[in-house]
């Protein structure tokens, strides 16, 4: 039962052809790969975690492109672009040993996907024949759906693993026939224009709401017993989920598409100047200042001689000029009202596109 299944349809893909969110750019810490053999039965296994009651199904957010509903395969086909062959039944698909994978009709690269499974009753199997499939992005690159309750396989092959590469942070298995959930957020690799690869595809995965992988660094496509180098692809792809010749259950999969990198954009920049108003100046701003809904601002010159906010929290106020304070980091102001003498007798707060008037009291 330890077919490379995934070789010929992989394969197909491949030759017919990152950031915000979790796994950020700048990010100094990912879950890179360790040195260990592909299947290593020597690498330490996950320790058992015993998930909290989730609430399956979980509804898909509204910008969310359904893929299964329970309803019916029109976002599937097969590998032939055929109708696929898995059956559905009670508001579920499942596997049909020897159907092949399904693929979906639309293509997709970055993206947070929400899967739900089940693996197979009675058991049947051990190891990798027990509750076999997968979930591969891109066609290519496997979180590995196991049986991986109670059932003893190599750590980088076990449920929630990216598989030959990641063994899953813990494992969260539930047993066969209970319905578990996949939260995956994948960016894909990038490459040059030479077909270089300058950013490696990284995945963020929960399982059954527990963090399993912590935006892992894919050393290039997932396959039995390979530890392949990438080779250059477009930056659409379908999704797949692999018939291994077990009839694994799925139910409720959406997706979103990710925006691909954050868009440069203008930063905010403060042109007004800073102004040094002296000791004396700044103690006649202080003092409380009540707003026609009966809230009072507490104005106050600190030990350091900053004149400051109290907000909640203490704001430092930054002089632009004797009528106009910025309030520190924020884009909030306060424009002071000022009689003859230059003593303030009231304040409108902006921020937020809210002015609120204030009298000094
Ligand atoms: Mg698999």
């Amino acid at each position: 039962m330890y077919t490379p299944l995934a070789g010929k349809s992989v394969l197909f893909l491949l030759c017919t052809f990152i950031t915000s969110g979790l796994c950020s750019a700048t990010r100094a810490v990912a879950q890179t790969p360790a040195h260990w053999k592909v299947h290593d039965m020597r690498r330490p296994r996950p320790v058992l975690v015993t998930p909290g009651k989730q609430s399956l199904p979980i509804s898909p957010p509204s910008d969310a492109i359904v893929l299964f509903d329970g309803k019916d395969l029109s976002q599937w086909r097969s590998a032939e672009s055929e109708p696929p062959r898995w059956i559905i039944r009670d508001g579920y698909m499942e596997s049909v040993p020897d159907s092949g994978y399904l693929y979906t009709v639309q293509s997709f690269g970055d993206a947070q996907l929400h899967v739900e499974w089940a693996a197979p009753t009675p058991v049947k199997g051990d190891g990798q024949g027990r509750g076999n499939s997968g979930v591969f992005l891109m066609g290519a690159y496997e979180v590995q759906v196991l049986d991986s309750y109670k059932n003893d396989t190599y750590p980088d092959g076990q449920a929630a693993s990216i598989y030959g590469q990641h063994p899953p942070l813990v494992n969260v298995a539930l047993p066969p026939g209970q319905w578990q959930s996949y939260d995956i957020v994948f960016r894909r690799p990038r490459f040059n224009i030479d077909g270089k690869v300058v950013k490696p595809a990284r995945m963020t995965v929960f399982h059954n709401g527990v963090l399993v992988q912590d935006c892992a660094e894919l050393q290039g496509p997932t396959r039995w017993l390979q530890h392949l180098p990438y080779v250059p692809h477009i930056d659409k792809l379908p999704l797949s989920l692999q018939d291994h010749g077990n009839p694994v259950r799925y139910r409720n999969i959406w997706i979103r598409e990710l925006r691909e990198t954050i868009e440069p954009g203008p930063t905010t920049t403060d042109d007004r100047p800073v102004v040094a108003l002296p000791l004396a100046t700044l103690e006649k701003y202080a003092g409380r200042y009540e707003v026609s809904t009966g809230e009072v601002y507490l104005l106050k010159v600190d030990d350091r001689g900053i004149l400051t906010a109290d907000f909640f929290t203490a704001v430092d106020l930054v002089p632009h000029s004797e009528k106009e304070f910025s309030l520190r980091w924020t884009d909030g102001t306060i424009f002071f009202d000022l009689d003859p003498q230059g003593t303030p007798v009231g304040l409108t707060f902006d921020l937020g596109g809210k002015q609120r008037v204030a009298k000094k009291l």
